[in-house]
């Protein structure tokens, strides 16, 4: 009876024993759990916030497009340049033997005046003498390079021409870009002004008939190719020059009177 009494005194605590290991380790288990839930990182962002963080910080995908608007580059100003008979025909030559074509020097300048008004922050058309984008042409400017014969005439055929298109709409716009033309580019290449030959040919000239009625535009005879030869050809930079400051003389309204006679 020793040994029998013994027993089921011997069993009753190890039952009882067992049981509460086992709620302890359900009960530690349930508290493990909620806490690895509590402290995962998204489980301490309330509930949406998430969602919105995504949002801010997702690659605009282009569906809201509100987010980071395009920067549209500004247009820049345009302006015109007509090389004279470029891409049309030889104009005048020296029949000297040197064949010098006319066409030839006034691309040299035309080229150089494209280049220095473009790093001044223009958009430049470099257009052939009956360019395709003639019609209609609209700029701050339109300037149609030629240059004068080569024949000799007499001594007195040497010095620059500029003539103002006359069909335009604002013939004041036209005389001022004339007037700072005539300034800017005797200033620079300290040629006279050779008004006694300014010809029909250059106030009708062609292309003042076809661009836009609002652009204003003129004609300059940079030089005679024979006896101002050597600053046309040597000196195509000193040229360009002058006529680059007369355009910009024009655009900026600056004062057009003319140099002091030296
Ligand atoms: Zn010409």
């Amino acid at each position: 009876m020793e040994n029998q009494n013994e027993k089921p005194l011997s069993e009753k605590p190890a039952r009882v024993k067992l049981l509460r290991q086992l709620w302890i380790v359900l009960f530690s288990g349930a508290i493990l759990a909620t806490l690895f839930t509590t402290w995962t990182p998204l489980g301490l962002i309330p509930f949406g916030l998430g969602d919105s963080f995504g949002d801010v910080f997702s690659p605009n995908d282009g569906s809201d497009g509100q987010f980071l608007p395009t920067p549209t580059p500004r247009p820049r100003p345009r302006i015109g340049i007509v090389s004279g008979h470029y891409q049309f025909d030889s104009g005048a030559v020296c029949e000297d033997g040197t064949n010098l074509q006319e066409v030839d020097i006034n691309f040299s300048i035309a080229d150089r005046v494209r280049a220095n008004l473009i790093s001044e922050g223009f958009d430049v058309d470099l257009l052939g003498e009956k360019d395709d984008r003639l019609p209609q042409y609209r700029a701050l400017a339109l300037v149609s390079i030629h240059a004068d014969s080569c024949a000799f005439i007499n001594n007195q055929a040497t010095g620059f021409k500029v003539a103002a298109a006359l069909a335009t709409s604002h013939l004041d716009n036209a005389n001022r870009l004339v007037a700072c033309l005539t300034s800017r580019y005797m200033e620079a290449t300290k040629l006279n002004f050779h008004a006694g030959s300014v010809t029909e040919d250059m106030t009708s000239y062609h292309a003042f008939n076809e661009i836009h009625n609002q652009t204003a535009a003129a004609i300059i005879e940079v030089g005679f190719m024979n006896l101002d030869r050597q600053l046309l050809t040597q000196n195509p930079d000193l040229v360009a020059e002058g006529i680059t400051q007369g355009i910009l003389c024009y655009i900026r309204n600056e004062d057009a009177s003319l140099p002091d006679a030296e």
